[in-house]
């Protein structure tokens, strides 16, 4: 591991001279803000509960049959709500991804695939049951005269959709298909939505015309759908027009990691902050019909920005080389891997390989006094050291301190750091000896950046002050 001391205080960057920040405030906002989602999130499904029991549900649960029908009705309800807010949490909308970060709603949106799916499922079993008692059908019997109910065949292609959408996100089975394979077949998800939507409005009266619950409910679906309209359609398609992005050129700094200049105008007027990302489309005939999430590796000027790649893949491949001219879309920016997610006085500052890009524009954009940063850049080997000049200039010039390590990682342990190094007792605290009183920024590949994620944690590092940006989402 070498080091690089920081450099002597500049008159422009003593603390006295910075613009006071009040970071436990800021970040007790956005706790705040983050804990309201989440209870919005619940508050709704029980909200679509509610709107069964408003409808006078309870009074015809009284039968056996009833209670079966009415409980199928309730989960359909909440299933539906669930789909609804999984639309939402997919907009990226700009407050959500302020408040929780691109990454966590992604999450978010993963996570309730299932369980709204399993709602869906009960939803439909539950009343082939309940129906069928009432009327002395078997339950399978009993889809012949649902199907020929208004709108019903529409709900149940819709059903068929949701239930391939979310077999094809079950990992084993998505690891099969390419990103862009899969994303199609996830755009289902949309149609399977609106499917839905008139035989709730049709069949049964809990969503009847001239209803408050009918209301509601239309409310929901204009929220999730002008959600996804106005931030995944409209917004980028305005901001790729306003700014005109083109490529510049292209360099390779590398072997398979290349540099894409950028210029476009009123740059600045995006709001970038150094560490995020925006997902592009270059516009060739080998490359429109694939965007790709990239982080800035510079912080942007008002007509230029630069991007780094590495050739992960065919996609990133075939973007590594697109010739200057190049028109180029954007969707963005997106991420709190940035100044504005700090909670603590101080930085602590990890990357390795590639990881590299989104720490060297974060480190140029953050606001610190000397010797209030701290940065740990990891490489395999010689190869792998793109843009660490850049970040070497950088921290000089701020204050900070440097730290690099290169070597394969130790076969033992496992550890995130050359054998050398972790021979030699080097430790996370012993790089960050402030580290409880620090932000810790990581970025890189996705195992070394668990075990050292794990480290931070097994040191007592509360979650609030890890901020790690992961390549695989
Ligand atoms: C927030 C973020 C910032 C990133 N910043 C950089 C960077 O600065 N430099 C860099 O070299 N790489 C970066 N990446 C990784 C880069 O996006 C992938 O390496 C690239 O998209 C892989 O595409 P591929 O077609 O080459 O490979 P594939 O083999 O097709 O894809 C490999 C994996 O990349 C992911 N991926 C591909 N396309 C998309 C997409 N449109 N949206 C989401 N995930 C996708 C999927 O998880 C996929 O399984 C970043 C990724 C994320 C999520």
């Amino acid at each position: 591991m070498t080091t690089q001391a920081p450099a002597p205080t500049h008159q422009t960057t003593t603390r006295s001279r910075l613009p006071r920040i009040n970071r436990r405030a800021q970040f007790a906002r956005r706790a705040r803000r983050a804990d309201l989602l989440v209870t919005l999130l619940w508050a709704s499904g029980a909200a679509a509960a509610a709107l069964y029991l408003a409808y006078g549900g309870a009074s015809q649960m009284t039968t056996v049959a009833g209670f079966i029908t009415g409980l199928g009705i309730l989960l359909g309800l909440v299933g539906t709500d669930f789909i609804l807010v999984m639309l939402v949490l997919a907009a990226r909308i700009p407050l959500l991804d302020r408040t929780i970060g691109h990454d966590r709603a992604v999450a978010t949106h993963r996570r309730l695939g299932k369980p709204a799916l399993y709602l869906i499922l009960a939803h439909g079993v539950l009343l082939l049951i309940g129906y069928g008692m009432s009327t002395g059908f078997n339950p399978i019997a009993e889809i012949g005269p649902m199907l020929a109910l208004p709108d019903m065949p529409l709900a149940f292609i819709g059903t068929g959709l949701l239930i391939a959408v979310v077999v094809t996100s079950l990992v084993a089975v998505r690891r099969k298909f390419s990103y862009e394979g899969w994303h199609l077949v996830h755009l289902l998800s949309y149609v399977a939505v609106a499917f839905a939507l008139p035989h709730q409005l049709s069949v049964g009266g809990v969503l009847a015309e001239g209803t408050v619950q009918r209301v509601y409910w239309i409310a929901l679906y204009v929220l999730a759908f002008g959600s996804i309209l106005t931030f995944r359609f409209v917004e980028p398609i305005v901001a790729t027009l306003r700014h005109g992005i083109t490529v510049a050129g292209v360099t390779q700094i590398a072997p398979g990691v290349t540099s894409i200049h950028l210029k476009g105008s009123k740059l600045r007027s995006l709001g970038t902050a150094g560490g995020q990302f925006f997902i592009w489309r270059f516009w060739t005939p080998r490359t429109w019909w694939h965007s790709h999430p990239i982080s800035l590796s510079a912080v942007p000027t008002d007509t230029t920005a630069r991007i780094t790649v590495r050739d992960l893949g065919a996609g990133s491949r075939r973007i590594s080389s697109v010739p200057a001219g190049t028109r180029v879309s954007i969707e963005g920016p997106y991420g709190l891997f940035t100044d504005a997610a700090r909670t603590a006085p101080k930085m602590a500052i990890v990357a390795a390989g590639v990881g590299v890009t989104p720490v060297r524009a974060l480190l140029e954009h953050a606001i610190f006094a000397p010797g209030e940063a701290t940065v740990l850049l990891r490489a395999s080997s010689d190869d792998e050291t793109y843009l660490w000049d850049e970040v070497r200039a950088i921290a000089a010039a701020k204050g900070a301190r440097l730290y690099t390590m290169v070597g394969r990682r130790s076969p033992v342990g496992p550890s995130w750091m050359p054998e050398e190094d972790a021979r030699r007792g080097v430790t996370l605290r012993s790089i960050f000896p402030d580290l409880g009183d620090s932000d810790l920024y990581l970025c890189g590949p996705t195992t070394w950046l668990d075990l050292v994620e794990a480290d931070a944690r097994a040191l007592g590092l509360p979650e609030h002050q890890i901020h790690a940006e992961r390549f695989d989402w």
